[in-house]
């Protein structure tokens, strides 16, 4: 993708040579021929039946959103347990988190001179509301939100600040890092500036008038100012007012309230199909349960959801159950603070080194295309024979092996788990992230099925194996 393959393809041959060489060898040493044949098996049944599409359907339509605390969270809780018991986990329990509430309440956003337009957009995730009257005042434009750092203290007093940056579409979605940043502290540099608001174009890559919302935080002992995204849409009539060199006034309101001292309670879903012989290795697979609080979380995170739950239930069809623990761990609140994740690593402290290997899914929409490891020297021969299975799929193996899993489960990574990324095509994942548009029509059952096939090949594959994946 990032490498020219002209000049990379001598290479590439010799490689690929020595890899093969290296796979014919230690072949028996991962799978004997009868597991090969059950992990050919599980994959055409990802291939031919649509159970992942399934669990996705009846959580966009039983639950529907589900940000942490909120009814459809609560909601959500009870469907996942019900869901793993029904789907054959012989071990399901949960693992309560709470959080600080924060209601969204509603917002209004236009351009009031000198060319009057309604603005489609939406309050960040955590901001303060405006005063109710609501705040009307000229914006400035900052074209990065390096630009806006670089103003200088003071210069926004009386200012709504914009940052107009525009996130470009990337297959592995690498965009989002470069447009994120002004989204999580945008609102706390402004207000360094002596902003009265903060306004931005939204992390996304589409051209629908739907506002893309997502986490924001403000620093410590900072003046709180409300903080909102525009539709990209309406960002660009903003940034063509303001092109015609006469102040542009912008009205906002937002009526969100943040309740410190209420604390709200939620809980991660975690279940297991327990191993055959060493029940106490685990193979871990991630997706989060909750989602934000408009669509119905479809992609994010419902995608991941279906695909962990699926690969679970097939796993535990076949008639004698993979050697080691298949543990599913559907995380809470991924979307406003990791605080599944945390509590997770607080509670299992003590039997990190006994997860063998995790993945989650957390993004992408189209086809699944690279495996990158985050394993050990000796084990990275094993992966290649994991790849090598998966090869007919379209997965192709990364020359890293540097894998830091997805969201939740990078705590578990950093904390020693040898992992596995895979890479989905998320080339229009952008257009619908954290908008009302992520809904189940945007998901590809045929691609989805190839997703699913994927993570049942590996869970069975890493949990069926004796390989130590730190070594
Ligand atoms: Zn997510
Ligand atoms: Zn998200």
């Amino acid at each position: 993708m990032r490498f020219s393959f002209g000049k990379c393809f001598p290479l590439i041959v010799i490689l690929a040579t020595s890899i093969n060489a290296v796979t014919s060898l230690t072949w028996a040493k991962t799978l004997n021929e009868a597991e090969i044949k059950t992990i050919e098996q599980l994959k055409q049944t990802a291939l031919n039946t649509d159970l992942s599409y399934q669990i996705l359907e009846s959580l966009t339509t039983e639950v529907g959103h589900r940000r942490l605390g909120t009814e459809g969270d609560k909601k959500a809780i009870k469907w996942a347990v019900a869901k793993m018991k029904s789907l054959g986990f012989d071990k399901v329990w949960t693992e309560e988190v709470e959080s600080p509430q924060w209601l969204r309440g509603d917002i209004e956003a236009q351009i009031k001179a000198p060319y009057p337009h309604d603005m489609a957009a939406i309050g960040l995730g955590g901001t303060v509301g405006t005063p109710a009257e609501g705040i009307t005042a000229p914006v400035i434009e900052f074209k990065t939100f390096d630009d806006l750092k670089a103003a200088e203290k003071g210069s926004l007093a009386g200012k709504i600040a914009f940052v107009s940056y525009r996130m470009q579409a990337a297959i592995d979605g690498s965009g989002y890092g470069r447009a994120v940043s002004a989204r999580g502290n945008g609102a706390s540099v402004a207000a360094e500036k002596g902003a009265l608001a903060f306004i931005m174009r939204s992390v996304g890559t589409d051209n629908n008038r739907s506002a893309h919302t997502g986490m924001m935080r403000y620093k410590d002992n900072i003046h709180k100012i409300p903080a909102a995204a525009l539709a990209n849409p309406d960002a660009d009539i903003l940034v063509n007012a303001l092109k015609r060199d006469q102040p542009v006034d912008f009205y906002l309101k937002i009526t969100a309230q943040h309740y410190p001292k209420n604390m709200i309670k939620s809980a991660s879903v975690i279940g297991e199909i327990t191993g055959s012989e060493r029940p106490d290795e685990i193979v871990a697979l991630g997706a989060h349960l909750d989602s934000w609080d408009v669509g119905t979380g479809a992609m994010d995170d419902g995608m991941g959801i279906g695909i962990v739950l699926a690969t679970g239930a097939e796993i535990a069809k076949l008639p004698t159950q993979p050697k080691r623990t298949i543990r599913v761990i559907l995380y809470a609140g991924e979307e406003v603070g990791f605080y599944g994740t945390k509590k997770y690593m607080e509670l299992h402290k003590n039997e990190i080194d006994k997860h063998v290997i995790g993945a989650e899914w957390d993004f992408g929409l189209g086809k699944i295309y690279q495996i990158t490891p985050g394993v050990g020297a000796k084990a990275l021969n094993n992966i290649h024979e994991l790849a090598q299975l998966l090869t007919p799929l379209g997965v192709a193996m990364s020359d890293k092996n540097d894998a830091i899993a997805q969201s939740d489960m990078s705590l578990l990574s950093k904390a020693g788990m040898p992992s596995v990324n895979f890479g989905a095509d998320g080339m229009r994942y952008f257009d619908y992230h954290h908008t009302a548009n992520d809904t189940l029509d945007k998901i590809d059952p045929e691609d989805y099925q190839q997703n699913t096939a994927v993570y049942m090949m590996f869970a069975y594959f890493a949990a069926q194996s004796d390989v130590d994946f730190r070594k």
